[in-house]
């Protein structure tokens, strides 16, 4: 039974500041129910980058990242289902005993924002420190995966085939799952339907996949050319966006909308709509976009108001904002795993891998949009 390990991490100490990597101390095997993983990549999510602007709810010093996979080095008493050797991908984490989790829907846990964002996993705070000893953060998403090991609840911990490239599988913990779930439980789109992607990052770019693999036609709507021709790659129309799609306010200038091109391509409406943007304008376009009994899906944290133009949800049409792609994470996960080996959702192909020394690059390249889902990839020290 391990006592006490020194492993790198990518620790966050300000709000503003850059991520140090620097050694970190984990006290303690694992207690009962959790599993020790060696973390073979994580991916970075927008998430991760939003606790900057979390205006301190999201405790500091900490270690982020919440997209591992890896492989089980220990586990801790005899329920957890998982053993050594095993690879698993972590999602997120959840109570297990809420009504919402009890009814199969756990991204919508009582719990979910302590556990997951606020640091409220109640444990012993001498458990996970600095190298000095001081104290870090709860572990972040139940993991705190920008590092080369991470203790996690195994309810966390999804098995795959040992096949599969453990090191890329992250993502499909929270990003890809994100968008492949929004149209497969939340819409349930399939062949006929048409769905139209509203920005096409990397749950954008997830959600297209699954919609073409659904066998959807399938709209993306972007404002960058280069995420337009992965979409189309990946099987979307693609549909570019001007300036003038996202301006706010009085525009007195009749234009022919996003509307009216997105209603010209999906044979007078789509039937699902996905939003990743937040923006207001768009969403409107999206509402106006749809056909009667459209649905539009928001992943996006909203950070004002959204106005509603009249008449935008007449006629059956409605919105919901969609966490976690309403996935039980150990169903989806294998089923994207499938598509995957059968060439069907090609996410390994908006991966790209960074050593975790080169945290801040990879935030940096994220942030300019260099990159759709950077991966971090520890590289083992010889302790
Ligand atoms: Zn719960
Ligand atoms: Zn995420």
């Amino acid at each position: 039974m391990t006592v006490t390990m020194r492993f790198d991490a990518a620790v966050l100490r300000s709000y503003e500041g850059e991520f140090a990597v620097e050694e970190v101390v984990l006290n303690g095997g694992p207690a009962d129910g959790e599993v020790l993983v060696r973390i073979a990549g994580c991916g970075m999510c927008r998430t991760d980058l939003a606790v900057r602007r979390s205006a301190g709810r999201s405790p500091l010093p900490a270690v982020l990242g919440h997209e591992g996979a890896g492989v089980v080095v220990e586990t801790g008493g005899p329920h957890t289902g998982l053993s050594v050797g095993d690879h698993v991908v972590l999602s997120f984490d959840s109570c297990g005993h809420c009504r919402n989790c009890l009814g199969a829907a756990p991204a919508y846990c009582d719990s979910f924002a302590a556990l997951n964002l606020f640091g409220g996993r109640k444990e012993d705070a001498a458990r996970f420190t600095d190298a000095a000893g001081g104290e870090l953060a709860p572990r972040w998403f139940g993991q705190s995966s920008f590092a080369e090991y991470a203790m996690v609840p195994a309810r966390n911990a999804v098995r795959v085939d040992r096949s599969l490239p453990v090191d890329l599988l992250g993502p499909l913990g929270c990003g890809f799952l994100t968008g492949a779930g929004a149209v497969f439980n939340s819409f349930g789109a399939g062949p006929g339907d048409t769905v139209v992607v509203l920005g096409a990052g990397a749950v954008g770019l997830a959600a297209v996949m699954a919609a073409t693999a659904a066998g959807a036609v399938t709209v993306a709507v972007d404002r960058y050319p280069e995420r337009l021709d992965l979409a189309e790659r990946f099987g979307a129309i693609p549909l570019r966006a001007g300036p003038a799609d996202h301006a706010s306010g009085p525009d007195p200038v009749p234009r022919p909308g996003l509307a009216e091109r997105i209603q010209r391509l999906t044979d007078g409406g789509a039937q699902y709509a996905l939003d990743t943007t937040a923006s207001a304008p768009l969403i409107n376009e999206a509402l106006r976009a749809l056909r009667p009994t459209g649905h539009l899906g928001l992943v996006a944290r909203l950070r004002t108001a959204l106005p509603l133009d009249p008449g935008t949800l007449d006629r059956g049409r409605r919105i919901s904002h969609i966490c976690e792609g309403d996935a039980v994470p150990a169903l989806l996960i294998p089923r994207l795993t499938g598509l995957w080996q059968a060439g069907k959702f090609p996410f390994d192909q908006l991966i790209r891998r960074y050593p975790l020394a080169a945290v801040n690059e990879a935030e940096r390249d994220c942030d300019a949009g260099r990159v759709v889902k950077p991966v971090l990839v520890p590289e083992r020290s010889a302790r």
